[in-house]
């Protein structure tokens, strides 16, 4: 056990007198009902807390319920989590709530094992839910709380390894209480957030001082060791806005691809700047994406963005389609739509913006 019985009483007690006295309120915190706070975890990994309230109020409202998730349309679900990112996660949930309606009646499970089958859930999430909804002693150990019990521990070895991640969900059980445990892991994540910070800790108003070894021995600006930098690859992409008589030619991504299951405007990866090189490629890229022949038309925006480790620049050309032969290469499913019924499609976040040039 990382701590002693003592530090562990007093740090539980000042924990809860400073959760008591400074919890954010948030729209997911007021309820224990699994599926909401299923949700708000999922929508949470990797999204700032500001983006995911009007995403949580408006999915929830839609969807209230896990057999409501079940029975809607994966491109419901999409559009609801349109901008959002990570789109895996909305699908994942998606299946997750088919197999808690086949599997268990369409009750989330309470049973840990079961939590863990479940699409896109791991041990954080499984133990976030069973302990806020069910509140069941199960540690959690996500960026913020990592942060803190490196601190606590003042353990300065990396987080990753399976050395570093063993002592810190050893650490991260040993702190929790035997009851109100929800309520505990969401203090360690409030305190991480909030207090414990990774840049500039406020050990000063941290209800930790005096416990913590790191601050104790002025390491709290060290530990844990910052992860190396990410090297960032620049990619030069073009979308082509293909029009047929009004109406406008979507793709949708196969299973497999970033966006799966949203539909975008055709879109690929182009090399070279001449404008004769760049209008061929145009032209061989919508034919191989789709089978559809087109005369390039207007450069009309640029739009750059990051995804993941690449800095993409998109341009994004008009063009009339000419002529159709088969499904192009990729097979990919295709549509013509006219512009008003755009806003019913999920697309990708740059894919939107180009929906308001149409
Ligand atoms: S004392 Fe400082 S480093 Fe330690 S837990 Fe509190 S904020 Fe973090």
């Amino acid at each position: 056990m990382p701590f002693d019985s003592a530090w562990l009483r007093e740090f539980r007690r000042r924990l809860r007198a400073w959760y008591g006295q400074h919890a954010r309120e948030l729209p997911w915190r007021g309820t224990r009902d699994p599926y909401a706070v299923w949700l708000s975890e999922i929508m949470l990994q990797q999204t700032q807390v500001e983006t995911v309230k009007p995403y949580f109020q408006r999915f929830l409202t839609a969807l209230p319920t896990i057999r409501g998730l079940a029975d809607a349309d994966e491109q419901q679900v999409l559009r609801l989590w349109e901008g959002l990112g990570y789109y895996r996660r909305a699908r994942q949930l998606h299946q997750a709530a088919r197999r808690i309606v086949a599997d268990h009646g369409g009750r989330f499970p309470c049973d840990p094992q079961a939590v863990q089958r479940l699409p896109g859930i791991g041990r954080y999430t499984a133990g976030a839910i069973l302990s806020i909804a069910f509140d069941q002693r199960r540690p959690i150990l996500e960026a913020n709380t990592v942060r803190v019990f490196s601190r606590l521990l003042a353990y300065e070895g990396p987080t990753t390894t399976s050395a570093g991640q063993k002592l810190l969900w050893a650490a991260a059980e040993a702190v929790l209480p035997s009851r109100d445990v929800g309520r505990f892991n969401q203090a360690l994540m409030e305190l991480g957030s909030e207090v414990c910070r990774a840049r500039g800790p406020a050990c000063e108003v941290c209800p930790a001082a005096g416990l913590c070894h790191a601050h104790l021995r002025g390491l709290q600006n060290e530990i844990p060791r910052p992860k190396p930098r990410r090297q960032f690859e620049d990619v030069s992409e073009a979308a082509v806005l293909v029009r047929r008589r009004g109406r406008v030619l979507l793709i949708q991504w196969p299973e497999g691809r970033r966006w799966a299951g949203l539909w975008d405007f055709p879109r690929f990866a182009v090399h070279g700047n001449q404008t004769a090189e760049i209008r061929r490629a145009l032209v061989d890229n919508v034919r191989r994406l789709t089978g559809v022949t087109i005369s390039p038309g207007e450069h009309r925006k640029t739009l750059r963005h990051g995804v993941t480790r690449f800095r993409i620049t998109l341009d994004c050309y008009d063009a009339e389609y000419v002529s159709h032969h088969g499904g192009g290469t990729e097979n990919l499913a295709q549509k013509w739509v006219w512009p008003a019924a755009l806003e019913h499609y999920p697309l990708s976040s740059t894919g939107r913006k180009l929906a308001g040039l149409v």
